[in-house]
């Protein structure tokens, strides 16, 4: 069995397309504040790229920078100010901040209802009660993608490999409100292949290159990578993977998503859909 590319380019195409239409019928302009504290290789690229997409769906992007030796007092005035901000629709905070700075005190300070990436905890608690709330990015990703398969998720056996805050943990839930039967695994976990083969979903997030191998997968499976790993190749060149073992996994799953080309662009589609509802609603 070959399994059925789960592409996320195309997906993430579709979604932009609908953000541009929208922000170009809305009564409001649509923009995304970002701030960035320090010098980070990483953040700027990041930056750089979302300015890029930003303009391309017609979101104002505006990057408030803040040098490396700021102190918490200094980043909190700035979140508070564009909570505060009238015209501030969307919000986020570039990891990783500095030494001494308290990331996760700052972004449960970003307005829930501004909080495009949904880091403050009081999203991941409205999502739990079925509240409109935002969702983080790449879990919302992995479930569009999950459902773009057309798999009837109510009753199906969904097993997460990983179980962070940010992504394993909100990929559950959101499973679980779908009525999926969710079970969350972590690197404590007993025999975590028992479990993968079980699964009808199975989704990879713990950022293991190859952990997720042929015989950890049940035949016709939809398998979600989410793993985003850089190794070394035999030819001695550096390249992206993902968790999941690419070419063995899909002689046997249904339907399988790569790296790269998979959940990477949809999460970037997700933040500007998630910028654009928190504007617009
Ligand atoms: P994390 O390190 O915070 O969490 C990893 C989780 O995986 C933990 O719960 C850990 O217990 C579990 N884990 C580790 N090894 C395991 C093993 N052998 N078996 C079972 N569970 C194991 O990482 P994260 O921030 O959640 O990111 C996970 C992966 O997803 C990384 O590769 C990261 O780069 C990637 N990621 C991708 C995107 C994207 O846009 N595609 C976004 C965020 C993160």
């Amino acid at each position: 069995m070959s399994a059925q590319l789960i592409d996320g380019k195309q997906l993430s195409f579709a979604v932009r397309r609908q953000v541009a239409r929208r922000v170009a019928e809305a009564r409001r302009p649509v923009r995304l504040d970002a701030v960035i504290v320090g010098e980070d290789k990483g953040a700027d690229i990041y930056a750089h790229n979302q300015r890029k997409t930003c303009a391309a769906v017609g979101i104002e992007y505006h990057l408030h920078r803040l040098p490396a030796d700021v102190v918490q007092d200094d980043v909190v005035e700035v979140v508070a100010g564009l909570n505060a901000g009238e015209s501030v629709t969307a919000i986020m905070v570039h990891m990783p901040l500095p030494e001494g700075l308290e990331a996760e005190a700052i972004q449960s300070l970003i307005d829930p209802t501004k909080d495009v990436e949904g880091v403050n905890p009081a999203n991941i608690g409205n999502i739990v009660y079925g509240r409109r709330s935002l969702v983080p990015c790449t879990a919302l990703a992995s479930v569009e993608m999950i459902e773009s398969t057309g798999v009837e998720l109510r009753g199906k056996r969904c097993v997460i490999v990983g179980a962070s805050n940010i992504v394993g943990k909100p990929i559950a839930v959101l499973l679980m409100r779908a009525e999926a039967t969710v079970i969350s695994t972590n690197k404590h976990t007993e025999d975590l292949p028992g479990l993968t083969r079980s699964a009808d979903v199975l989704v990879s997030a713990a950022g293991v290159p190859g952990l997720i191998t042929r015989d950890m997968v049940k035949e016709g499976a939809v398998v979600v990578d989410v793993g985003i790993n850089r190794i070394q190749g035999e030819d001695g060149k550096r390249r992206t993977v993902g968790d999941v073992a690419f070419e063995e996994v899909s002689e046997v799953a249904g339907h399988l998503s790569p790296v790269p080309g998979g959940v990477g662009p949809m999460t970037v589609a997700m933040l500007l859909r998630n910028t654009c509802e928190a504007a617009l609603g």
